[in-house]
């Protein structure tokens, strides 16, 4: 059986559960692992089932969960390189340091760069560095599904520093190259957003196709072909223009999240439904609301007339994806 379900969508956290034949995927990871896996078992999803993690792009409310999640299951997390090195980057605090410590410091480095100069010219600094995760920093807890040390204590004491970028595995993908994780084909495509290098998804299993199409400023050619003959498509409705230009956001905000790397206002969802949307998904979720600038009724019905009376039982059933709750699974 196939099977979609929204653990989570919305600024405080996404994520998703994609089931094809024996394959389960964690698509995104933006709540606490024990969140998020206490919705998994609310929406009667076991944790210990996934087989891989993968990921949009590298916003917060996509990875909050990501290391201590994928570290937890034990399970590769799929990620393309621009989206990983911005992670790590992320996680890779810069020291504070008084002017004192800093000449401290480049002293020292000077002295060690002298003390090398002998040395092998391997370089153990190179970005590699990045994708190489250090052996031994963590290991994967005898109950995966149990996130009692959420964020806490993989290390156990004894282990030397433990990096917070560190994972089980990581496996490199590109938009525009398909490829396939267990019974699951993935299709990743770039969307148009303000991160490093972003993708929305077309998830195929047992003839059944998925589209995860959220966080983009608007939708380019590139992703209304691949959202064509889907079974089931969940689209952004970010915001309600009228919300969003009175809303309580900076103006600096807005705009960013009215720009063309931003999120898609329910009118732009709207419009795709209405102009270029093929019509045929079973299921159409609207999701990653935005709870200061929208409501839910307000895209509802927005999308509703999009839709133009096309909503049946067989075809173009809306639903909402919710922030503080698991959407019912999709099931084919
Ligand atoms: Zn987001
Ligand atoms: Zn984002």
């Amino acid at each position: 059986m196939v099977r979609f379900t929204v653990l989570a969508s919305g600024s405080k956290g996404n994520c998703s559960v994609v089931s094809g034949g024996r394959t389960r995927i964690l698509v995104d990871a933006g709540l606490s692992c024990r969140e998020m896996f206490r919705r998994m078992r609310l929406a009667g999803e076991d944790p210990a089932t996934l087989d891989a993690i993968i990921i949009t792009h590298e916003h917060s409310d996509h990875v909050s969960g990501l290391a201590v999640t994928a570290r937890k299951l034990g399970v590769p997390v799929y990620i393309t390189q621009g989206t990983h090195r911005a992670w790590v980057r992320w996680l890779s605090p810069r020291k504070q340091m008084t002017y004192t410590q800093w000449l401290e410091q480049c002293r020292q480095q000077a002295a060690a760069r002298m003390a090398e100069v002998d040395a092998s010219p391997e370089d153990a600094d190179s970005e590699d560095a990045e994708t190489e995760p250090a052996a031994g920093t963590a290991s994967v807890s005898s109950s995966p599904a149990d996130c009692s040390q959420d964020g806490a204590s993989e290390g156990k004491g004894e282990n030397p520093p433990k990096d917070p970028t560190w994972l089980p595995a990581v496996e490199y993908f590109s938009a525009g190259t398909p490829f396939r994780i267990g019974d699951i084909d993935v299709s990743p495509f770039t969307i148009p957003h303000d991160a490093a290098d972003p993708v929305g998804f077309v998830f195929q299993a047992e003839g059944i196709r998925m589209a995860v199409a959220t966080d983009l400023g608007y939708i380019p050619p590139n992703v209304k072909a691949q959202l064509k003959g889907l079974d089931l498509l969940l689209l952004e409705s970010n915001h309600d223009l009228e919300m969003l230009r009175d809303g309580p956001y900076p103006w600096s905000v807005k705009q960013r999240v009215l720009s063309r790397v931003g999120h898609l206002s329910n009118e732009a969802a709207a419009s795709y439904l209405e102009n270029d949307y093929d019509g045929q998904a079973a299921y159409v979720v609207l999701a990653h609301l935005s709870e200061s600038n929208n409501l839910p009724e307000l895209a509802r019905i927005t999308a509703e007339r999009a839709l133009n009376g096309r909503a049946s039982l067989l075809a173009n059933r809306l639903l909402l994806a919710e922030q503080h709750e698991p959407l019912i699974p999709i099931c084919f």
